[in-house]
């Protein structure tokens, strides 16, 4: 079976190379640096790679050993954590000239790209499926590898409330607090905090915030300049797409963040709400993915023409005509 598929490519390889995708959240971030850690206990000194590293994740376990800059070399092994899509993948090269790949993940639109693939869709985070992964492989899970798994775990599920939450994410949690790791501050700093950057760019763009289709949609953006002026380093984007979410009557909540100065390139952000609208489907259209509730992609044009093209495919999905 593909666990002891994984385990056996594990104990043979020499070197082991850990990457996740370009901004990186707390599930990419949880789940590379608890892998990293379980490697450790297998006896195996891999390297794990981030290169854009958010300020508020610093303090989990295993943070400081992680690389932040890609160096070439030949890996016997490379293992994607949380990564659709290679093209999303930071150290593709790394991954690709590697003799053998592994690719763990749960995202429904994961590409397959691996020698080995571990995807399961229903998992509320990448994070989720490594506990039973390392329960297969004999690893206890003690409390800084546990802690590095909550933090995705409460990231990817907005702190424990979003469909896909499961009794095993609530069990895995209370065992934790068994062992005495301190849950609520780890709740605290990875999803209350804000770091003053994060709430500049939050007033922006709640200020031009539009409500369009009868208030079906949230939409707003933000600028390079934006990003400039209020010093935003990586991350300080995340959680402001939930915020129109969270208006009674929003079906679909858009946040557009232009990529470099002066193009109009926009990463996009897209989340649903339980009405059943697929957002990821929406956003494949456009050469990204993601998951139901919570996808995202990259698109040419400027902030009213994507405004334009997005609209278009929202109304034309089923779900909306009803
Ligand atoms: P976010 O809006 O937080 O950047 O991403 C939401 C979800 O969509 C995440 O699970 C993320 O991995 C996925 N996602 C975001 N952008 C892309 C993209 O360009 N391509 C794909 N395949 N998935 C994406
Ligand atoms: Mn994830």
């Amino acid at each position: 079976m593909t666990l002891d598929n994984i385990l056996e490519e594990i104990k043979n390889a020499e070197n082991i190379v850990v990457l996740t995708h370009e901004s990186p959240d707390g599930d990419a971030i949880g789940s590379t640096l608890a892998m990293k850690l379980a490697l450790k206990k297998m006896g195996k000194n891999a390297d794990a790679i981030i290169t854009e590293f958010p300020r508020i994740f610093k303090f989990l376990p295993g943070a400081k050993e992680v690389k932040t800059e890609i160096e070439p070399k030949k890996y016997d092994l490379a293992i994607s954590l949380d990564c659709a899509d290679l093209k999303r993948l930071v150290g593709r090269d790394l991954f690709e000239n590697a003799t053998k790949t592994i690719v763990i993940d749960h995202h429904g639109s994961n590409a397959m790209y691996g020698d080995i693939n571990f995807v399961n869709p229903v998992a509320p985070a990448c994070c989720e499926i490594l506990i039973g992964m390392l329960e297969y492989f004999d690893i206890s899970i003690d409390s800084e590898i546990g802690s590095d798994i909550l933090a995705g775990i409460i990231t990817d599920t907005g702190g424990f409330k979003y469909s896909s939450v499961t009794a095993e994410t609530f069990e895995f949690t209370a065992e934790l607090l068994r062992k005495g790791v301190n849950v609520s501050e780890i709740y605290e700093r990875v999803l209350e905090t804000k770091t003053r950057a994060n709430f500049e760019l939050l007033k922006r763009s709640m200020d031009r915030l539009e409500l369009l289709e009868d208030g079906r949609v949230a939409f707003t953006y933000i600028t390079q300049k934006d990003l400039k002026e209020v010093n935003a380093e990586p991350g300080d984007h995340e959680g402001i797409v939930e915020n129109g979410r969270s208006i009674e009557g929003v079906k679909i909540s858009i946040l557009l963040r232009q990529r470099d100065e002066g193009d109009n390139i926009y990463k996009i952000s897209m989340r649903s709400t339980s009405g059943n609208i697929n957002v990821s489907d929406i956003c494949y259209v456009f050469g990204g993915g993601g998951h139901p509730k919570a996808a995202g992609a990259t698109i040419q044009g400027t902030v009213e023409e994507i405004k334009e093209k997005l609209l278009r495919e929202i109304r034309k999905t089923e779900q909306w005509k009803h």
